[in-house]
């Protein structure tokens, strides 16, 4: 039997909806949600995700301010930017739209960002946080991946979780939040040996390569959830990191692209900022 789709736009629309009420009553109390983001130089791919950041903002009845920075903006200029930003309260959640131009340090600029105001939950003290189990900000896109993962019902306890991809932004916090939920958790990477033995023991599966169709079927265990993290484009059409129509004939349950996890980052980028206004109104 096909795979059960976890559709990623009706679970968002379901957060969007929980945002925007929760944004109308802080408004009633003075208070209206607000994000920044700070766009350097003018990737195409930053422009469209920037833009339906600012569209979601308005959607929910947030605050959206952009502030676009040329492609040469020093080091200095863009902290002087998060600094001004980190004093603003009417601004609650500052990004700091990545990549980067190549010149600047990443790592530096986000380590500018107020940790409470850190709505991607980049800063290190955030991901020490999530490290440690104690209460921070999660990064948008396992917290999202996660909620898709929980909505199957399936009891997480004890289960095989195994993360393809170690990155800091879905890897490594993917892989955290799993073992927070009592998984047996295995990261991959491009140096592990006999991927596919690993893979085909997993009750969840989560692929955040940036490889069209990597995942096969073959290497998947029937019945198990699949996430499917990647955005990849081939031949200008937006496909994700797993053969989604093979493994569907495998998994349980499989997240589409585009229509799944993307979804949810935006939704859950929505959710930590209403979380951050709430938090500095004092209410959390
Ligand atoms: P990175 O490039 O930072 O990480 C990719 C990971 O995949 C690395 O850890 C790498 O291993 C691993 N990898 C590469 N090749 C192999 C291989 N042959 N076998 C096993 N592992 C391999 O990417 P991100 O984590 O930033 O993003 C991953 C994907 O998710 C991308 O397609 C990106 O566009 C997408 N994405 C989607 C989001 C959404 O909202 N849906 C949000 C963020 C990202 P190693 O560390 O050894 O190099």
């Amino acid at each position: 039997m096909a795979a059960q789709i976890l559709d990623g736009k009706t679970m968002s629309e379901e957060i969007r909806r929980e945002v925007a009420e929760r944004a109308a009553a802080l408004k009633e109390r003075g208070v209206t949600p607000g994000l920044a983001v700070i766009l350097v130089g003018n990737d195409p791919a930053s422009e469209i995700y920037v833009r339906n950041k600012g569209k979601g903002c308005e959607e929910t009845g947030m605050l959206s301010r952009t502030i676009r920075m040329d492609a040469s903006a020093s080091q200095d200029e863009l902290e002087n930017e998060i600094e001004k930003l980190n004093r603003d309260d009417a601004i609650h959640g500052i990004l700091v739209q990545l990549p980067l131009p190549a010149h600047l340090d990443e790592q530096a600029a986000l380590a500018k960002i107020l940790p409470e105001k850190d709505v991607d939950g980049f800063h290190m003290i955030n991901a020490g946080r999530l490290m440690t189990g104690t209460e921070g900000v999660v990064p948008c896109t396992p917290k999202g991946a996660l909620y898709m993962i929980r909505s199957t019902g399936i009891d997480l306890n004890g289960r095989e979780a195994v993360v393809i991809g170690r990155s800091n932004i879905v890897g490594k916090p993917m892989a955290m939040l799993l073992l927070q939920q009592n998984c047996t958790v295995t990261v991959c990477h491009s140096r592990t040996k006999d991927l596919a033995s690993h893979t085909r023991r997993a009750d969840i599966l989560v692929a955040a390569v940036g490889k069209p169709g990597f995942v096969t079927a073959d290497m998947v265990k029937p019945g198990a959830v699949v996430i499917d993290v990647g955005i990849n484009r081939v031949d200008g059409k937006v496909c994700g990191d797993v053969d989604f129509q093979a493994v569907r004939e495998v998994a349980g349950w499989i997240t589409p692209v585009p229509g799944g996890v993307g979804k949810m980052t935006i939704a859950m980028l929505l959710m930590n900022t209403v979380d951050a206004a709430e938090r500095a109104a004092g209410r959390a």
